[in-house]
């Protein structure tokens, strides 16, 4: 059974790398297990070297297995100073990580012997498709989610703030052991139509469109999902820019499929709001990939050059913004199949109304 830095190690030739140095922390604690806020790892053909400084050495010894555990300097990139071997090394970096500070420090401590090779991405690569554990806990921090929201709904909003029930929800979700994977949103009425709107301390009126997108993340696995609920009776408009995003919605997670590619999948929901007279719009990506990050890879969008693979987790978000009249999206977390598809999100699609 091969590590995850095995696999990474595989990926080193994509980049004609000999080694990578990943400074990264989320990238750090898929490979080697550690959640501190301060260490590194060297991967390289039987090279296993992970450091910290002596604030993480006890918590390292728990958390890291199959590296060297080493502690370094509070300063940790001084470690990579000594212990090369004689002739060249091509040392890959997270270049979507590191900062030109941290790469020019690194140039001037390394040896001469030693080249700099951007390698961002490998790691992000391998983390797409996940493990059947990653899934497990992906799947338990949505039920978990779709539960907080239950309880939530079930108080009624209708004449609480929207930062009320933004922290109401987000402290249930607490309760049951998890914490927000991003900070909550809650947007009423015309604030709708801000796609990230933070919550406000306005009170929700009746008779309108809610949106409510809102994340668990439970051992460090997050979920995504979004609703748009009314409070009431709707305009026609409004009801008319639901109906739009629910067909989009529908139609675009049927499309989801391992082969396909993320610009493929986002032009079935584009064509159906573009169709509808909407194409202005709905000014963001289709969905994005969810797993240890609320954002990582692939990406569902006009732009994106990802392409779907088994077993990634991805969300499919159309939505549709008109300023002055309010926004819906409806967001689902899904898992892509080796064949089909398998929806996290358990909360129904249908319009509808809450107190
Ligand atoms: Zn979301
Ligand atoms: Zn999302």
């Amino acid at each position: 059974m091969s590590t995850r830095a095995d696999r990474v190690e595989a990926r080193l030739a994509e980049r004609d790398a000999g080694l990578l140095l990943v400074t990264d922390l989320v990238n750090l604690r898929y490979l080697t297990g550690f959640t501190g806020t301060n260490g590194m790892c060297l991967i390289g053909p039987g090279v296993r070297r992970f450091i910290t400084d002596f604030r993480y050495v006890e918590q390292a010894k728990r958390q890291v297995e199959g590296f060297d555990r080493e502690q370094g300097p509070q300063d940790f990139l001084e470690a990579l100073r000594d212990g090369w071997p004689p002739g060249r090394v091509r040392l890959g970096f997270e270049d979507q990580h590191l900062s030109v500070r941290q790469h020019e420090r690194l140039r001037g401590l390394l040896p001469d012997t030693v080249e700099l090779v951007a390698a961002g991405g490998l790691v992000e690569a391998e983390r797409m498709v996940k493990e059947p554990g990653e899934l497990d806990a992906i799947r338990a921090a949505a039920r978990l989610a779709d539960d907080a929201l239950e309880e939530i709904l079930a108080e009624g909003i209708v004449g609480r703030t929207e930062r009320e029930v933004a922290f109401a929800l987000e402290l249930a979700m607490r309760r049951r052991g998890a914490g927000p994977s991003f900070p909550t949103i809650v947007a009423a009425a015309e604030h709708g139509a801000l796609p990230h709107a933070v919550a406000r301390d306005v009170e929700i009126p009746r008779d309108t469109l809610v949106t409510i997108d809102w994340g668990a993340q439970l051992d460090g696995y997050c979920s995504d999902c979004t609703r748009t609920f009314a409070t009431g009776a709707l305009s026609d408009d409004q009801i008319a820019i639901y109906r739009v995003v629910e067909r989009a919605q529908a139609a675009s997670l049927e499309a989801v499929a391992a082969g396909r590619s993320g610009s493929e999948v986002d032009a079935v929901a584009r064509d159906i709001i573009d169709g509808a007279g909407h194409a202005e719009h709905f000014g963001h990506g289709l969905g994005h990939g969810v797993g240890l990050e609320v954002h990582e890879a692939p990406r569902l969008a006009r732009t994106s050059k990802d392409e779907l693979g088994a077993f990634n987790v991805v969300t499919v978000e159309p939505g549709v913004y008109v300023s002055g009249l309010g926004g819906v999206r409806i967001e689902d977390l899904v898992i892509v199949g080796e064949d089909g598809f398998e929806v996290l999100s358990g909360l129904s699609k249908d319009l509808t109304t809450v107190d």
